[in-house]
């Protein structure tokens, strides 16, 4: 194992990905951010699936050991991965989906602050203003975009 161990960090996560993705939490777990982005932006990911992400970020977006190195190494690797659970959310027409989606990037956006917070809030916008969505997403509250929009 040690011989082509060399690309093995202690706490990478099941998948892989760089242990510097896995943040921790003050309940002395961690969430690896880069899971949570793939599986946010996955067409195929059940409903389920993606509510569960967006829930646990929602909790670990309110602890500040997660939100401290999120904030200071990694502001905006959860942006495009939001707008597309957003979008997909749209797609199928799960209007709780696209609430709790908007919800946590409004949350997203004011946790991280400016700028990453102003390239959020622009990339909605413009997914938003593209035409196929908003037909679909006029009965969803989305208070971050009224907030900013009008
Ligand atoms: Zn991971």
């Amino acid at each position: 194992m040690e011989s082509d161990g060399e690309h093995s960090p202690p706490h990478a996560c099941g998948a892989g990905h760089r242990a510097s993705h896995s943040l921790p939490t003050s309940a002395g777990g961690s969430v690896c951010v880069s899971c949570a982005a793939a599986l946010l932006s996955s067409a195929s990911a059940p409903s389920h699936h993606v509510s569960h992400v967006l829930a646990s970020l929602s909790l670990a977006l309110a602890d500040p050991a997660f939100l401290a190195p999120l904030r200071a190494a990694h502001p905006r690797l959860l942006a495009v991965p939001l707008v597309e659970a957003l979008a997909g959310a749209a797609a199928r027409r799960d209007a709780a989906l696209a609430t709790q989606a908007s919800d946590l990037a409004a949350d997203l956006a004011s946790a991280v602050g400016p700028p990453a917070a102003s390239e959020l809030v622009a990339r909605l916008a413009h997914v938003l203003s593209s035409g196929s969505l908003v037909k679909h997403l006029h009965m969803v509250r989305v208070p971050l975009l009224r907030a900013t929009l009008c």
